[in-house]
């Protein structure tokens, strides 16, 4: 369509002036018209014309002042300015235009009278007469664009070819830079191909991005200059749109406080840059990575407000109990304001979910008046998710760390690596192994990064671990650490955590108020023993989340209905019969009976609300039912989420002396099982223990299983061996286990009871089930100072050496020929 040697154009054409845009031969254009002389030449020539002859125009770029008067004739870029008034013949001269062909024409009224035109550019023209002004310009003009005609006054033909050539290699080399899978992208190299060599130019500068100024040089430029200036005018192009931003990215570079080694590698990656053609996928990377670089806090830091009084005060306003770990926690930010350092042996909180631990780092950075990061590392197994990719990888990407510490902005903010126990490991490395590099004061003032790759301080960070269990800690990992145990909560610990802390939290992201919703301390007691089993708070804390949001329901409810009649004026008979359901408290939750009354504020949360809003319990105290036969004793197990009781039962069949064990046991339950069975029968005589046939030989004829219910969870440790022996006593013997009795301790083959781990999670479980006499080894008494008073005021310990005492202790009325129990009922 541009092909302008094909094109013969009229002699004289009406000339359009616009305001905006440059038409260029074969592009098309859409511009507004509006001045009256444009507005005449619409009307009387384009709308009134029949011929195709006469929707042919001269299009005269004005570029003199875009909100001047387009009345005005302008001049054209390279002739003098805009003069007002007529167009002398030796300025006509030199006008060059763009003749095109009226595609469209839309008119419209609003906002004012206008027309759209829609013009394809056919090719250019230069004025060689200004044969009228009014209505509107018309001149009589020679057509360039004739190949012919340059060839023979400037260079060969050959020469141009050659040039044409060229230009079209340059273009599809340019093209063939691009993303060939965009669509856009793949039309424009077929288009390079189909169109003739002579209208590239003028097409490519009409797609690729250009001023006006630069589409006017086009305009105007002899063919084959015009060949040669588009491709300088696309790498200009190119790097213009991006020089600004390398340019501010260069200035930050240089004003950033990074360490020497790092601006040394930013500037010489700017180099590279800069050199870069932009469609590079190493262009953004490399960007990406300065970016980076600047965000970084190199240099930037909080400053710490570290009052030792003023943190104990926050500490306890923030956390009910848990005394040892804030004793220890305020120590260890005591010692740091003493000596300005961060050496030392990091803090690791290991306790059951729930129990505050993440809560308590968050309030050491709130002390210290520093930012907090939270880490989790639960599942990470790659040691890049530490350390970073290289940048060679696609989609390479900063570690956690460096990651963390662009997310908040300062260069010593406390990171919480949460639930380091669950690190994992796999063939991308170890992730231990990486967090030991951050973790170790000597080394981590250089820790590199592998996306950086050059070192960043991290030695302002203050690093906090939390953990379930230390066992499964990798070793190197604990040697750095100081552990501190956080504890499970007891009952009435749960209740002034829930009362003075989760309650009111609850309350204030539910928009309720107390004079609202009250839920007294029985409710509180009723939702941790039948509706939650766990050692921390997290259960509890959703629980009266969902309170909340029942009791948000109703006040919602009762403000929609305060128009409707209160419960004063409502009538005698349906007042008393409420009441006489409710037992005269404020209204319930549960007391649905009549919607249309508003309820009674507070809302009172008792039993019944509970029920209606959490369902039926899901956990009674179920011990005394399981105790009722023979052979099932309960022993006390800790896992990683606290102290739980756990039932072991057993039966015996006829056989052939086989030991049957299920439940999910591990290797060391399992020789306790053994260990067990074996110290029975070496003492079935003493203690009078037979078989189905009365033979002191228990495995004679007789199989034994031994079970250990609750579930898919894996059981090892020795702990359950004295359970495991008061549950065969008991199957051997006929006689019930004391149904409030709870045991722990590791057996030895002379009958010895060794200490064990976890006393405090334990007896905190058994306390929570609500049994009462707790046998434990002897050799575990030190840990009872741990237990708070009133669980060990509700509690008999028994303290045993001996399986004889274990025995004594467990059945009603003792066990042994000579019993010898010694109780202690806590003196502690
Ligand atoms: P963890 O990190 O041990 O799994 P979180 O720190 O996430 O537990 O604690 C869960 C919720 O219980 C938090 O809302 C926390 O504020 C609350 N919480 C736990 N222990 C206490 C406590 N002793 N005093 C006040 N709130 C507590």
């Amino acid at each position: 369509m541009a092909a302008g040697s094909a094109i013969q154009i009229p002699s004289r054409l009406p000339l359009l002036l616009t305001h905006e845009g440059v038409l260029l031969p074969g592009s098309t254009m859409r511009t507004s018209v509006d001045s009256p002389r444009n507005m005449q030449l619409v009307r009387s020539r384009l709308l009134k014309g029949t011929s195709l002859k006469s929707t042919i125009i001269g299009v005269i770029p004005n570029t003199s002042d875009p909100t001047s008067d387009c009345d005005d004739l302008p001049s054209l870029h390279r002739c003098r300015p805009a003069r007002s008034g007529s167009l002398a013949a030796s300025d006509a001269a030199a006008w060059i235009g763009t003749a095109a062909l009226a595609v469209q024409v839309v008119g419209s009224n609003w906002p004012k009278p206008h027309y759209t035109l829609l013009v394809t550019g056919l090719c250019r023209f230069q004025i060689l007469q200004l044969l009228k002004e009014k209505p509107y310009p018309v001149a009589e003009v020679e057509q360039l664009d004739r190949l012919e005609q340059f060839t023979n006054q400037h260079k060969s033909e050959e020469e141009l070819g050659e040039l044409s050539e060229q230009f079209y290699k340059y273009a599809v080399q340019l093209v063939e830079m691009l993303d060939m899978s965009v669509p856009a992208v793949a039309k424009l190299r077929r288009l390079l191909d189909n169109l003739p060599r002579e209208a590239l130019p003028d097409i490519l500068t009409s797609i690729i991005r250009t001023s006006n100024q630069e589409k006017l040089q086009i305009v105007a430029i002899r063919p084959n200059r015009r060949i040669n200036h588009i491709p300088t005018t696309i790498e200009d192009e190119e790097e213009e749109e991006d020089h600004d931003d390398v340019v501010m990215l260069e200035k930050k570079i240089r004003t950033s406080s990074m360490s020497e080694q790092a601006l040394k590698v930013c500037l010489k990656e700017i180099k590279r840059l800069k050199k870069m053609p932009q469609s590079m996928p190493e262009y953004a990377l490399t960007r990406n990575y300065l970016e980076l670089m600047v965000e970084l806090p190199w240099n930037k830091s909080t400053k710490d407000r570290l009052e030792i009084r003023a943190a104990r005060i926050l500490l306890d306003n923030d956390h009910y109990a848990m005394e040892k770990l804030k004793k220890r926690v305020l120590e260890y930010l005591a010692v740091r304001q003493l000596k300005n350092n961060l050496k030392g042996p990091i803090l690791c909180f290991v306790g059951p979910p729930g129990v505050g631990k993440t809560s308590v780092g968050r309030s050491i950075a709130k002390t210290l008046g520093r930012e907090f990061h939270r880490i989790a590392l639960g599942g990470v197994c790659d040691q890049s998710d530490i350390r970073g990719h290289r940048r060679t990888y696609v989609g390479s990407m900063p570690g956690r760390i460096i990651n963390g510490l662009k997310t908040v902005g300062v260069n010593n903010p406390v990171f919480l690596l949460d639930e380091v126990d669950k690190l994992g490991k796999s063939l991308q490395g170890d992730p231990a192994a990486a967090l030991l590099e951050v973790l170790d004061p000597e080394q981590n003032h250089s820790f590199t990064d592998h996306y950086l790759n050059v070192a960043f301080d991290l030695s302002q960070v203050l690093f906090i671990a939390t953990a379930n269990t230390i066992a499964t800690i990798p070793p190197a990992l604990l040697d750095r650490m100081e552990i501190i145990q956080v504890p499970g909560y007891t009952q009435e610990e749960k209740i002034e955590i829930a009362h003075r802390h989760l309650i009111p939290k609850q309350l204030e992201q539910h928009g309720l108020t107390p004079q609202q919703i009250q839920i007294p301390q029985v409710t509180t007691l009723d939702i941790i023993t039948r509706y939650t089993r766990e050692a921390g708070v997290r259960s509890l804390d959703r629980k009266l989340g969902a309170i909340c949001r029942a009791v948000a329901v109703k006040v919602a409810e009762g403000q929609h209905k305060e128009t409707k009649p209160d419960r004063a004026e409502v009538g005698e008979g349906e007042d008393c019969k409420e009441h006489v359901t409710e037992d005269a408290k404020p209204e319930s939750i549960s007391d649905t009976a009549d919607l249309a009354l508003p309820p009674e504020m507070p809302i009172l949360i008792d039993f019944h609300a509970l029920k209606d809003i959490l369902g039926p319990p899901m956990y009674e105290t179920e011990v005394s039912q399981r105790l009722s036969q023979p052979g099932v004793a309960i022993g006390l197990a800790w896992t990683p989420l606290g102290g739980e009781i756990m039932f072991v039962e057993a039966s015996r069949m006829d056989g052939e002396g086989q030991l049957t064990l299920t439940g999910q046991l591990g290797d060391v339950m399992k020789e306790s099982a053994h260990l067990a069975i074996s110290w029975l029968r070496s003492n079935a005589k003493r203690y009078q223990l037979t078989n189905a046939s009365g033979s002191f030989d228990l495995l004679d004829n007789t199989d034994i299983h031994l079970h250990f219910p609750a579930g898919a969870v894996t059981k090892d440790g020795p702990s359950a061996g004295v359970t495991i022996v008061t549950c065969l006593a008991s199957l051997f013997s006929g006689r019930l286990v004391c149904s409030d009795v709870a045991m722990t301790g590791e057996i030895t083959l002379r009958g010895l009871v060794l200490p064990v781990g976890g006393i405090k999670d334990k007896v905190l479980a058994a306390h929570r089930a609500g049994l009462k006499r707790i046998i434990i080894p002897q050799r575990n008494e030190k840990d009872l100072e741990e237990i708070a008073v009133n669980v060990r005021q509700d509690l008999t310990f028994v303290m045993a050496s001996c399986l004889d005492e274990v025995l004594n202790a467990a059945f009603d009325g003792g066990f042994a020929v000579k019993p010898r129990v010694e109780s202690l009922n806590s003196k502690l």
